[in-house]
């Protein structure tokens, strides 16, 4: 089984832009980072600010990983759209389930699959 051209041009549209939300929020992210502030390091000064800032950079940079992180998952996707092996099960070959793909469009193995990597 294949997924009709069209769905697969609306599933790739949906995730062409969640790719630039992401690039988007990926900026912005880096704009708010105090550490990417060049002024930062000659405020010498401030040292009780220096643990609240040391808590949002860490939690940017989680924030970063899990953005890009996404971002690989939905290039792959994009990547399997062209090939055409989108919504095959990486592991046993199946087609995923599509109420899975429905809710993740990125899923790369089907549910059982999924559960059996998670075991390990
Ligand atoms: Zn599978």
């Amino acid at each position: 089984m294949r997924f009709p051209l069209n769905v697969l041009k609306k599933i790739a549209d949906h995730l062409t832009k969640e790719k630039d939300r992401i690039t988007v929020n990926i900026s912005s992210l880096k704009s708010q980072d105090p550490f990417s502030d060049p002024d930062r390091l000659n405020d010498n000064a401030a040292s009780d600010t220096d643990a609240k800032e040391e808590i949002s950079h860490e939690r940017m940079e989680a924030l970063e990983r899990e953005l890009r992180l996404h971002m690989e998952e939905i290039k792959i996707a994009l990547e399997r759209i062209k090939k055409g092996t989108y919504g095959k099960c990486m592991s046993c070959k199946n087609m995923i389930d599509t109420d899975r793909l429905a809710v993740k469009p990125t899923a790369l193995y089907c549910v059982s699959c999924e559960r059996k990597r998670e075991k390990r």
